[in-house]
């Protein structure tokens, strides 16, 4: 398929007819998007151990890679449905959905698509709310660490400053970062200390040095402070 793609000058020049070489490759990636070989969800003894977990997610990250340059985003959700499909378990949410999310906004950008809009939106969703009721849970989840989400319900300051930035850090941004600009120095502080109590995990921040100062958020998007580095770095 990749070596057909690569010579669809040669073969549209031998047979005259570009767009029938390009629908071929569209075809072709639609019927590899629905019988590639994907990673079983359940755990398996060597998916404890990391290395495994991330070739995973890479492995995932390529084939949507793949089908999203040849067959555009009618194959990419192929794979995603079939992907998201699978029965959900805290392990393949934690170890393999949650670090292809870099991945997905990364796509989406390279196609010029907002993460918005779909497939990426409906990828992106299925993933966050699987972490939230399958990790997350009804009950606090021992398992699961210092949960971002369940910290940042705590970070209940109404003030307005505090109320952007606790939005930014719980919607799905196309932007990681954030400015709060010229607000002077109490409040950089202010918001700094909340941060630092309530999403330490979740993100860093900056001091722009302006008068009055301001104060650049940053957001982990491939972090989200619910899995640790080690696990994203083969996506990144
Ligand atoms: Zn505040």
């Amino acid at each position: 398929m990749e070596h057909l793609a690569s010579r669809r000058e040669a073969f549209a020049t031998l047979s005259g007819a570009k767009s029938s070489v390009n629908a071929v490759i569209t075809e072709m990636a639609y019927l590899y998007a629905q019988r590639v070989s994907l990673p079983a969800s359940h755990p398996t003894y060597s998916s404890y151990h990391s290395g495994l977990r991330n070739s995973q997610a890479s492995s995932i990250l390529v084939t949507l890679d793949t089908c999203t340059r040849l067959g555009g985003e009618s194959a990419l959700s192929v794979v995603l449905q079939r992907v998201l499909a699978l029965k959900m378990n805290p392990e393949y949410i934690n170890n393999t959905l949650v670090p292809l999310l870099p991945g997905i906004c990364g796509l989406a950008r390279r196609e010029g698509k907002s993460v918005t809009s779909e497939p990426f939106a409906s990828g992106i969703r299925i993933i966050m709310n699987n972490w939230v009721e399958v990790v997350l849970g009804p009950k606090p989840n021992e398992a699961a660490g210092q949960p971002l989400l369940v910290k940042l319900q705590k970070f209940t300051c109404t003030e307005p400053n505090c109320v952007r930035v606790r939005k930014f850090l719980t919607t799905v941004n196309a932007e990681n970062s954030m400015t709060l600009a010229r607000i002077g120095a109490p409040a950089r502080k202010h918001i700094e200390r909340e941060l630092q109590v309530h999403a330490c995990s979740a993100a860093t921040f900056e001091t722009v040095r302006t008068t009055p100062q301001g104060l650049t958020v940053r957001w982990f998007c491939a972090n989200y402070g619910f899995v640790s580095g080690s696990h994203t770095e083969a996506v990144l």
